[in-house]
Protein backbone atom coordinates (compact mmCIF):
# COMPACT_ATOMS: atom_id res chain seq x y z
CA UNK A 1 0.00 0.00 0.00
CA UNK A 2 1.87 3.28 -1.35
CA UNK A 3 1.54 6.63 0.41
CA UNK A 4 0.71 8.34 -3.09
CA UNK A 5 -2.63 6.11 -3.90
CA UNK A 6 -5.85 7.98 -2.81
CA UNK A 7 -8.22 6.12 -0.27
CA UNK A 8 -11.17 6.71 1.56
CA UNK A 9 -11.97 4.45 4.12
CA UNK A 10 -15.97 4.72 4.22
CA UNK A 11 -19.24 2.86 6.29
CA UNK A 12 -17.69 3.74 9.46
CA UNK A 13 -18.18 4.59 12.93
CA UNK A 14 -15.68 7.66 12.69
CA UNK A 15 -14.60 9.03 16.08
CA UNK A 16 -12.31 11.83 15.17
CA UNK A 17 -10.55 12.70 17.89
CA UNK A 18 -12.10 16.22 18.23
CA UNK A 19 -14.60 14.75 20.93
CA UNK A 20 -17.91 15.33 19.31
CA UNK A 21 -20.47 12.77 18.54
CA UNK A 22 -19.36 9.91 16.46
CA UNK A 23 -20.36 10.20 13.03
CA UNK A 24 -22.24 6.80 11.80
CA UNK A 25 -21.74 6.32 8.12
CA UNK A 26 -18.48 8.36 8.28
CA UNK A 27 -15.65 8.42 5.95
CA UNK A 28 -11.73 9.38 6.04
CA UNK A 29 -9.72 10.65 2.60
CA UNK A 30 -6.34 10.07 2.54
CA UNK A 31 -3.84 10.79 0.58
CA UNK A 32 -0.40 11.26 0.21
CA UNK A 33 0.31 10.44 3.58
CA UNK A 34 -2.14 13.23 4.56
CA UNK A 35 -6.01 13.04 5.85
CA UNK A 36 -7.73 14.86 3.14
CA UNK A 37 -10.64 15.06 4.70
CA UNK A 38 -13.14 13.16 7.47
CA UNK A 39 -16.84 13.60 7.92
CA UNK A 40 -19.97 12.19 7.17
CA UNK A 41 -20.44 10.26 3.76
CA UNK A 42 -23.07 12.63 2.84
CA UNK A 43 -21.11 15.36 2.90
CA UNK A 44 -18.32 14.10 1.45
CA UNK A 45 -16.81 15.87 -1.64
CA UNK A 46 -15.87 14.81 -4.79
CA UNK A 47 -13.19 12.14 -5.14
CA UNK A 48 -9.72 12.99 -6.60
CA UNK A 49 -8.98 10.53 -9.90
CA UNK A 50 -8.27 6.97 -9.01
CA UNK A 51 -9.25 6.80 -5.55
CA UNK A 52 -9.77 3.66 -4.34
CA UNK A 53 -12.79 3.00 -1.60
CA UNK A 54 -12.40 1.00 0.89
CA UNK A 55 -15.98 -0.45 3.06
CA UNK A 56 -14.63 -0.62 6.78
CA UNK A 57 -17.67 -2.64 7.93
CA UNK A 58 -19.41 -0.30 10.54
CA UNK A 59 -16.21 -0.54 12.83
CA UNK A 60 -14.56 2.47 14.12
CA UNK A 61 -12.47 4.76 12.37
CA UNK A 62 -10.12 6.61 14.48
CA UNK A 63 -6.92 8.62 14.96
CA UNK A 64 -4.00 6.73 15.37
CA UNK A 65 -2.84 6.52 19.29
CA UNK A 66 0.09 8.37 21.23
CA UNK A 67 1.52 6.40 23.97
CA UNK A 68 3.21 9.00 25.97
CA UNK A 69 5.25 7.11 28.13
CA UNK A 70 6.79 4.40 27.18
CA UNK A 71 10.98 2.53 27.41
CA UNK A 72 11.55 0.47 24.13
CA UNK A 73 14.60 -0.57 25.39
CA UNK A 74 13.45 -1.88 28.47
CA UNK A 75 11.71 -5.75 28.56
CA UNK A 76 8.94 -5.62 30.05
CA UNK A 77 8.61 -9.14 31.80
CA UNK A 78 10.97 -10.91 29.39
CA UNK A 79 13.74 -10.62 31.18
CA UNK A 80 14.91 -9.20 34.83
CA UNK A 81 16.78 -5.58 34.91
CA UNK A 82 19.77 -7.81 35.86
CA UNK A 83 19.46 -10.46 33.21
CA UNK A 84 19.21 -6.77 30.71
CA UNK A 85 22.46 -5.48 32.06
CA UNK A 86 24.75 -7.91 31.21
CA UNK A 87 23.34 -8.23 27.61
CA UNK A 88 25.70 -6.52 24.54
CA UNK A 89 24.70 -3.04 23.73
CA UNK A 90 23.84 -4.29 20.31
CA UNK A 91 21.84 -7.25 21.21
CA UNK A 92 19.89 -4.47 23.71
CA UNK A 93 19.32 -2.37 20.84
CA UNK A 94 18.02 -5.70 18.39
CA UNK A 95 15.72 -6.62 20.95
CA UNK A 96 13.82 -3.62 21.22
CA UNK A 97 12.68 -3.94 17.37
CA UNK A 98 10.15 -6.17 17.97
CA UNK A 99 8.48 -4.46 20.77
CA UNK A 100 8.07 -1.62 18.33
CA UNK A 101 6.57 -3.23 16.08
CA UNK A 102 3.94 -4.68 18.50
CA UNK A 103 3.35 -1.41 19.79
CA UNK A 104 2.63 -0.35 16.20
CA UNK A 105 0.36 -3.17 15.41
CA UNK A 106 -1.55 -2.80 18.92
CA UNK A 107 -3.12 0.92 17.85
CA UNK A 108 -0.19 3.40 19.09
CA UNK A 109 1.40 5.47 16.11
CA UNK A 110 3.31 8.01 18.07
CA UNK A 111 5.09 7.25 21.13
CA UNK A 112 7.53 8.89 23.72
CA UNK A 113 10.14 7.26 24.85
CA UNK A 114 11.28 8.59 27.78
CA UNK A 115 14.50 7.12 28.56
CA UNK A 116 16.50 4.21 26.73
CA UNK A 117 15.61 4.66 23.49
CA UNK A 118 18.20 7.52 21.66
CA UNK A 119 17.88 9.09 18.12
CA UNK A 120 19.23 5.56 16.15
CA UNK A 121 15.71 4.21 17.44
CA UNK A 122 13.85 7.22 16.28
CA UNK A 123 15.76 7.30 12.40
CA UNK A 124 15.73 3.50 12.10
CA UNK A 125 12.08 3.86 12.12
CA UNK A 126 11.96 6.73 10.35
CA UNK A 127 14.11 5.49 7.84
CA UNK A 128 11.74 2.23 7.49
CA UNK A 129 14.42 -0.30 8.81
CA UNK A 130 12.66 -1.00 11.55
CA UNK A 131 8.53 -1.00 11.88
CA UNK A 132 7.46 1.19 15.21
CA UNK A 133 5.14 4.14 16.29
CA UNK A 134 7.03 7.28 15.10
CA UNK A 135 9.51 8.32 18.18
CA UNK A 136 9.59 11.10 20.35
CA UNK A 137 12.39 10.29 22.38
CA UNK A 138 14.30 11.74 25.93
CA UNK A 139 17.29 9.34 25.53
CA UNK A 140 18.25 9.22 29.24
CA UNK A 141 16.37 10.00 32.74
CA UNK A 142 18.06 12.67 34.26
CA UNK A 143 17.80 12.27 38.15
CA UNK A 144 20.26 13.14 41.38
CA UNK A 145 22.18 11.05 42.69
CA UNK A 146 20.53 8.23 44.77
CA UNK A 147 17.52 8.97 42.97
CA UNK A 148 14.89 7.28 40.66
CA UNK A 149 17.92 6.91 38.03
CA UNK A 150 20.52 5.57 40.91
CA UNK A 151 20.33 1.73 40.12
CA UNK A 152 23.51 1.50 42.42
CA UNK A 153 22.83 -0.22 45.76
CA UNK A 154 24.41 1.61 48.91
CA UNK A 155 27.38 -0.07 49.41
CA UNK A 156 28.34 0.48 45.34
CA UNK A 157 30.70 3.09 45.00
CA UNK A 158 30.74 2.97 41.21
CA UNK A 159 30.71 5.78 38.82
CA UNK A 160 27.09 5.41 37.59
CA UNK A 161 27.36 4.56 33.47
CA UNK A 162 23.42 3.75 32.98
CA UNK A 163 22.46 3.65 29.40
CA UNK A 164 18.88 4.74 30.58
CA UNK A 165 19.88 7.53 33.07
CA UNK A 166 22.51 11.10 33.68
CA UNK A 167 22.93 11.60 37.18
CA UNK A 168 23.29 15.02 37.87
CA UNK A 169 23.32 17.20 41.02
CA UNK A 170 23.02 20.84 41.39
CA UNK A 171 22.04 23.70 39.16
CA UNK A 172 25.00 23.59 37.26
CA UNK A 173 25.35 20.01 36.65
CA UNK A 174 21.79 20.34 35.46
CA UNK A 175 22.55 23.00 33.24
CA UNK A 176 24.82 20.43 31.43
CA UNK A 177 22.69 16.97 31.72
CA UNK A 178 20.05 18.80 29.46
CA UNK A 179 22.79 20.27 27.19
CA UNK A 180 24.18 17.14 26.61
CA UNK A 181 20.68 14.81 25.90
CA UNK A 182 20.16 18.02 23.49
CA UNK A 183 22.97 17.45 22.14
CA UNK A 184 22.29 13.91 21.28
CA UNK A 185 19.41 14.41 20.00
CA UNK A 186 16.59 14.50 22.77
CA UNK A 187 13.16 15.91 21.67
CA UNK A 188 12.37 16.33 25.29
CA UNK A 189 13.31 16.06 28.64
CA UNK A 190 12.45 13.59 31.34
CA UNK A 191 13.19 14.05 34.93
CA UNK A 192 13.10 12.04 38.05
CA UNK A 193 11.49 14.65 40.27
CA UNK A 194 10.32 11.71 43.22
CA UNK A 195 11.96 8.48 44.12
CA UNK A 196 10.71 5.31 42.86
CA UNK A 197 9.97 1.59 43.12
CA UNK A 198 12.36 0.49 41.23
CA UNK A 199 15.51 2.31 42.49
CA UNK A 200 17.19 0.93 45.44
CA UNK A 201 18.13 3.27 48.23
CA UNK A 202 15.08 5.50 48.23
CA UNK A 203 11.13 6.06 48.07
CA UNK A 204 8.64 7.35 45.64
CA UNK A 205 7.49 10.39 48.23
CA UNK A 206 11.39 11.02 48.98
CA UNK A 207 12.46 14.55 46.07
CA UNK A 208 14.35 14.04 43.54
CA UNK A 209 15.01 17.21 41.48
CA UNK A 210 14.21 20.55 44.04
CA UNK A 211 12.28 22.99 42.24
CA UNK A 212 15.50 25.66 41.52
CA UNK A 213 16.85 22.40 39.41
CA UNK A 214 13.85 21.26 37.82
CA UNK A 215 13.27 25.57 36.88
CA UNK A 216 17.00 25.42 35.26
CA UNK A 217 16.00 22.57 33.52
CA UNK A 218 12.84 23.63 31.91
CA UNK A 219 14.11 26.97 31.49
CA UNK A 220 16.89 25.41 29.22
CA UNK A 221 14.73 22.92 27.30
CA UNK A 222 11.74 25.75 26.61
CA UNK A 223 14.81 27.64 24.52
CA UNK A 224 15.92 24.82 22.46
CA UNK A 225 12.37 24.86 20.58
CA UNK A 226 10.07 24.95 23.06
CA UNK A 227 10.87 21.07 24.28
CA UNK A 228 9.08 20.01 26.88
CA UNK A 229 10.10 18.34 30.14
CA UNK A 230 8.59 15.45 31.73
CA UNK A 231 8.81 14.73 35.53
CA UNK A 232 8.86 10.89 36.74
CA UNK A 233 6.84 12.27 39.94
CA UNK A 234 4.78 9.75 42.70
CA UNK A 235 4.90 11.21 46.06
CA UNK A 236 3.28 14.28 46.67
CA UNK A 237 6.20 16.86 47.03
CA UNK A 238 7.64 15.82 44.15
CA UNK A 239 4.69 16.29 42.27
CA UNK A 240 4.45 20.19 43.61
CA UNK A 241 8.15 20.73 43.07
CA UNK A 242 7.94 19.57 39.35
CA UNK A 243 5.15 21.71 38.90
CA UNK A 244 6.51 24.07 40.67
CA UNK A 245 9.36 23.73 38.13
CA UNK A 246 7.18 24.42 35.25
CA UNK A 247 7.36 20.55 33.55
CA UNK A 248 4.74 19.74 30.99
CA UNK A 249 3.73 16.58 32.87
CA UNK A 250 3.29 14.21 35.83
CA UNK A 251 4.50 11.13 35.22
CA UNK A 252 2.87 8.78 37.49
CA UNK A 253 1.40 11.42 40.32
CA UNK A 254 0.50 8.46 42.07
CA UNK A 255 -0.11 10.76 45.16
CA UNK A 256 -1.25 13.51 43.77
CA UNK A 257 -3.59 15.76 45.95
CA UNK A 258 -5.58 19.34 46.02
CA UNK A 259 -2.79 21.13 46.25
CA UNK A 260 -1.30 19.47 43.69
CA UNK A 261 -4.22 19.49 41.31
CA UNK A 262 -4.97 23.14 41.88
CA UNK A 263 -1.70 24.18 40.77
CA UNK A 264 -1.58 21.87 37.80
CA UNK A 265 -5.47 22.76 36.47
CA UNK A 266 -3.79 26.99 37.03
CA UNK A 267 -0.81 26.26 34.73
CA UNK A 268 -2.20 23.37 32.42
CA UNK A 269 0.15 20.36 33.43
CA UNK A 270 -0.78 17.23 32.22
CA UNK A 271 -0.87 14.32 34.19
CA UNK A 272 0.13 10.68 32.71
CA UNK A 273 -1.26 8.07 35.38
CA UNK A 274 0.57 4.86 33.68
CA UNK A 275 -2.16 2.92 35.02
CA UNK A 276 -1.12 0.26 33.25
CA UNK A 277 2.22 -0.31 35.07
CA UNK A 278 0.50 0.56 38.36
CA UNK A 279 -1.82 -2.32 38.00
CA UNK A 280 0.29 -4.86 36.74
CA UNK A 281 1.44 -6.97 39.96
CA UNK A 282 4.83 -7.22 41.01
CA UNK A 283 6.44 -10.80 40.45
CA UNK A 284 7.24 -11.90 44.03
CA UNK A 285 9.61 -14.73 41.95
CA UNK A 286 11.51 -11.71 40.47
CA UNK A 287 11.25 -8.42 41.98
CA UNK A 288 13.45 -7.99 44.84
CA UNK A 289 11.68 -7.88 48.50
CA UNK A 290 11.92 -4.11 48.89
CA UNK A 291 10.33 -3.56 45.46
CA UNK A 292 7.79 -6.04 45.84
CA UNK A 293 6.72 -4.19 49.00
CA UNK A 294 6.91 -0.33 47.49
CA UNK A 295 5.44 -1.32 44.43
CA UNK A 296 2.31 -2.96 46.51
CA UNK A 297 2.34 -0.13 48.78
CA UNK A 298 2.43 2.44 46.17
CA UNK A 299 -0.61 0.44 43.99
CA UNK A 300 -2.97 1.15 46.32
CA UNK A 301 -2.00 4.95 46.94
CA UNK A 302 -2.55 5.29 43.11
CA UNK A 303 -5.82 3.75 43.50
CA UNK A 304 -6.71 6.02 46.04
CA UNK A 305 -5.33 9.46 44.62
CA UNK A 306 -5.62 9.21 40.54
CA UNK A 307 -9.42 9.14 40.16
CA UNK A 308 -9.73 12.35 42.43
CA UNK A 309 -7.11 14.09 40.23
CA UNK A 310 -9.59 13.12 37.06
CA UNK A 311 -12.86 14.10 39.00
CA UNK A 312 -11.55 17.39 39.40
CA UNK A 313 -10.43 17.50 35.74
CA UNK A 314 -6.83 17.71 35.44
CA UNK A 315 -5.56 17.44 32.13
CA UNK A 316 -5.33 13.87 31.13
CA UNK A 317 -2.59 12.35 28.86
CA UNK A 318 -2.51 8.28 27.81
CA UNK A 319 0.89 6.67 28.69
CA UNK A 320 1.43 3.33 30.12
CA UNK A 321 5.12 2.82 31.00
CA UNK A 322 5.11 -0.21 28.90
CA UNK A 323 8.64 -1.09 29.22
CA UNK A 324 8.18 -1.38 32.47
CA UNK A 325 4.97 -3.30 31.95
CA UNK A 326 4.58 -5.55 28.81
CA UNK A 327 4.78 -3.98 25.80
CA UNK A 328 2.00 -4.21 22.84
CA UNK A 329 -1.16 -4.03 24.40
CA UNK A 330 -0.90 0.10 25.35
CA UNK A 331 -4.54 0.85 24.64
CA UNK A 332 -5.41 -1.44 27.49
CA UNK A 333 -4.66 2.20 28.92
CA UNK A 334 -7.70 3.82 28.18
CA UNK A 335 -9.91 0.89 29.94
CA UNK A 336 -7.94 1.43 33.20
CA UNK A 337 -8.85 5.38 32.74
CA UNK A 338 -12.21 4.43 32.19
CA UNK A 339 -12.41 2.69 35.69
CA UNK A 340 -10.42 5.73 36.95
CA UNK A 341 -13.49 7.77 35.93
CA UNK A 342 -12.91 9.09 32.68
CA UNK A 343 -15.54 8.80 29.90
CA UNK A 344 -14.48 6.75 27.04
CA UNK A 345 -14.72 9.59 24.92
CA UNK A 346 -12.78 11.09 27.51
CA UNK A 347 -9.89 8.51 27.48
CA UNK A 348 -9.94 8.40 23.98
CA UNK A 349 -8.91 11.75 23.73
CA UNK A 350 -6.55 11.51 26.68
CA UNK A 351 -4.76 8.98 24.37
CA UNK A 352 -5.37 10.85 20.57
CA UNK A 353 -6.03 14.89 20.54
CA UNK A 354 -5.07 15.89 24.27
CA UNK A 355 -2.04 13.21 24.09
CA UNK A 356 -0.80 15.53 20.46
CA UNK A 357 -0.90 18.58 22.70
CA UNK A 358 1.61 16.80 25.28
CA UNK A 359 3.70 16.19 22.83
CA UNK A 360 3.56 19.71 20.85
CA UNK A 361 2.74 17.63 17.73
CA UNK A 362 -1.09 18.74 17.55
CA UNK A 363 -0.85 20.38 14.88
CA UNK A 364 -0.03 16.86 12.77
CA UNK A 365 -1.32 14.25 14.57
CA UNK A 366 -4.05 13.07 17.10
CA UNK A 367 -7.62 14.12 15.07
CA UNK A 368 -8.62 13.03 11.83
CA UNK A 369 -8.81 16.13 10.00
CA UNK A 370 -7.54 17.31 6.86
CA UNK A 371 -4.14 17.88 6.78
CA UNK A 372 -3.32 16.11 9.18
CA UNK A 373 -0.80 13.20 9.30
CA UNK A 374 -2.89 10.10 8.18
CA UNK A 375 -2.51 7.59 11.09
CA UNK A 376 -5.50 6.22 11.39
CA UNK A 377 -6.51 2.98 13.06
CA UNK A 378 -9.86 1.22 12.43
CA UNK A 379 -11.19 -1.26 15.30
CA UNK A 380 -13.64 -3.73 16.08
CA UNK A 381 -17.16 -2.42 17.31
CA UNK A 382 -18.08 0.39 19.24
CA UNK A 383 -15.16 1.53 21.28
CA UNK A 384 -17.42 4.47 23.41
CA UNK A 385 -19.97 1.29 24.51
CA UNK A 386 -16.72 -1.51 24.95
CA UNK A 387 -13.62 0.66 25.89
CA UNK A 388 -11.52 -2.62 26.77
CA UNK A 389 -11.85 -3.89 23.61
CA UNK A 390 -9.25 -1.78 21.96
CA UNK A 391 -6.86 -3.46 24.82
CA UNK A 392 -6.91 -6.38 22.75
CA UNK A 393 -4.93 -6.19 19.51
CA UNK A 394 -6.80 -8.67 17.61
CA UNK A 395 -9.55 -5.95 17.67
CA UNK A 396 -7.57 -3.30 16.07
CA UNK A 397 -7.48 -4.17 12.60
CA UNK A 398 -6.16 -1.91 10.63
CA UNK A 399 -2.89 0.06 11.31
CA UNK A 400 -2.31 3.27 9.15
CA UNK A 401 1.06 5.56 9.64
CA UNK A 402 1.27 8.17 7.21
CA UNK A 403 -1.23 6.96 4.86
CA UNK A 404 0.86 3.93 4.84
CA UNK A 405 -0.94 0.51 6.57
CA UNK A 406 1.06 -1.81 8.31
CA UNK A 407 -1.76 -3.52 9.53
CA UNK A 408 -4.57 -4.99 7.81
CA UNK A 409 -6.16 -8.04 9.88
CA UNK A 410 -9.46 -8.55 8.18
CA UNK A 411 -8.23 -7.45 4.76
CA UNK A 412 -10.12 -4.55 4.70
CA UNK A 413 -7.49 -2.94 1.59
CA UNK A 414 -8.55 -5.93 0.01
ZN1 LIG B 1 8.80 5.19 32.83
Amino acid sequence: MTATVPLLLHNGLLIDGRGGDPVQGGAVLVEDGLVRWAGPSSAQPPLPAGTREVDVRGNAILPGFIDCHVHMAAPGSELSLGELAVLPGSLRTLLSAPRMERTLLAGVTTARDLGGADAGHRKAVEDGLVLGPRLIVAIAMLSPTGGHGDFRSGTDDRDSDEPMTRLADGVDNCRQAVREVLRKGADCIKIAASGGVWSPTDQPDDDGFLEDEIATITEIAAGHRGKKVAAHAQGRSGIINAVRGGVASIEHGYEIDDEAIDLMLERGTFLVPTLTTAHTDPDPAKAASWAYAKKRHWQQVARRHIPHAIARGVRVAMGTDCGIADHGTNLRELGHLVEAGMTPMGAILAGTSEAAELVGMAEEIGTLEAGKRADVVVARGNPLTDISSLGSPENVLLVMKDGVAHKDTDALLG
